[in-house]
């Protein structure tokens, strides 16, 4: 068995992984919703080993991660709603798209040449101390191949990635899905993406955001993109009966069974429990001698309208 890291392994760790982002090289971190692969944030050739590694198209812009709110406001303008929003949530699993300023340094093609670019403080403790021993931020996609399933512990990750980057165990992560975006720079605010943090949440404090409506999947932006977060097996969701060989990803208590494998999310019908086993069911069953997935329905509502949007894409083919 994997001896368990102590206090001192992790100080090296850290060491470690702080040299190497300090000489363009990338890590793989936890995060409290899904691991990021990260890369100095301010180093252009940094960025571009993360978009080629990951085969991601350039125009799908990163998330940048920053250890305080102050660090934040050295590049970026944030607005009262902006403000609001990060003293509840930050550090935590939100993003914010905030308006980048002329005198900042971090590369342009983190965000794909435009000033709007995604920002987050994450509360994992290994992120958190990692953060803190940089003198920079650390632009991070989900530590994962291109339209493929996220990775929520350090079994899920590709092995193009655990072969070729260093990387720090952090267990499996907290909420296991990804942040909640949202754009409150003008206008009405606007989720742009659903995740960790519920609508119904967010609506407490900004009673009129708007949830960018992703139905019918055209004009969106790359990372919105309709087959992303995807099994290598087809998925079929809402299901009400399970074919012959095919594998069951269930929620609650129903009458579907499987005969080649299955899993439940919940069996007490608990969102919370279902977002963090969602990736880690979903890469298992992807191992699995079936010919596809089905997946029961899952309530729309709190974090299963996140949960909803993930299987939704995850279903495309
Ligand atoms: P990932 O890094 O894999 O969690 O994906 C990041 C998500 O954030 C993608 O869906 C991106 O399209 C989105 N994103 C990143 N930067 C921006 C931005 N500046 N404006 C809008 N969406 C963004
Ligand atoms: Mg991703």
């Amino acid at each position: 068995m994997k001896p368990i890291l102590n206090k001192n392994d992790v100080e090296i760790n850290i060491k470690k992984a702080k040299k190497i982002l300090e000489n363009g090289d990338l890590v793989i971190f936890p995060t409290e919703t899904v691991y990021g692969l990260g890369g100095n944030a301010i180093d252009e050739n940094a960025i571009k080993k993360i978009y080629k590694i990951k085969n991601r198209p350039s125009n799908n812009p990163l998330i940048c991660h920053f250890k305080n709110i102050d660090s934040i406001e050295k590049d970026f303008v944030i607005n009262d709603k902006s403000y609001e929003l990060a003293n509840q949530f930050w550090p935590g699993p939100l993003t914010l798209i905030l308006e980048k300023k002329e005198t900042s340094n971090i590369s342009p093609i983190l965000s794909n040449h435009k000033k709007f670019v995604a920002c987050r403080i994450p509360k994992h403790p290994t992120a958190q101390k990692l953060l803190q021993n940089l003198e920079f931020p650390i632009a991070a996609p989900s530590a994962n191949i291109s339209t493929k399933l996220s990775s929520t512990r350090i079994i899920h990750l590709s092995k193009k990635l655990k072969d070729n980057i260093f990387l720090l165990d952090g267990g499996k992560s907290f909420y296991g899905l990804e942040s909640t975006i949202i754009n409150a720079c003008n206008g009405n605010p606007k989720i742009l993406r659903l995740g960790s943090i519920t609508l119904e949440v967010i609506e407490k404090i900004i009673p009129n955001i708007i949830l960018e409506n992703h139905s019918n999947f055209s004009n969106l932006s790359p990372g919105q993109q309709i087959k992303h977060y995807s099994p290598n097996l087809p998925l079929r969701i809402n299901a009400n009966s399970v074919l012959k060989d095919e594998a069951l990803l269930n929620f609650g208590t129903n009458n579907l069974k499987s005969e080649i494998m299955e899993l439940n999310l919940s069996t007490s019908g608990n969102l919370e429990e279902a977002g963090k086993n969602l990736y880690d069911f979903l890469h298992i069953l992807d191992n699995s001698q079936s010919i596809g997935i089905a997946v029961a329905p899952v309530p729309d509502h709190n974090l299963g309208k996140t949960i909803n949007d993930r299987l939704t894409r995850a279903s495309k083919s």
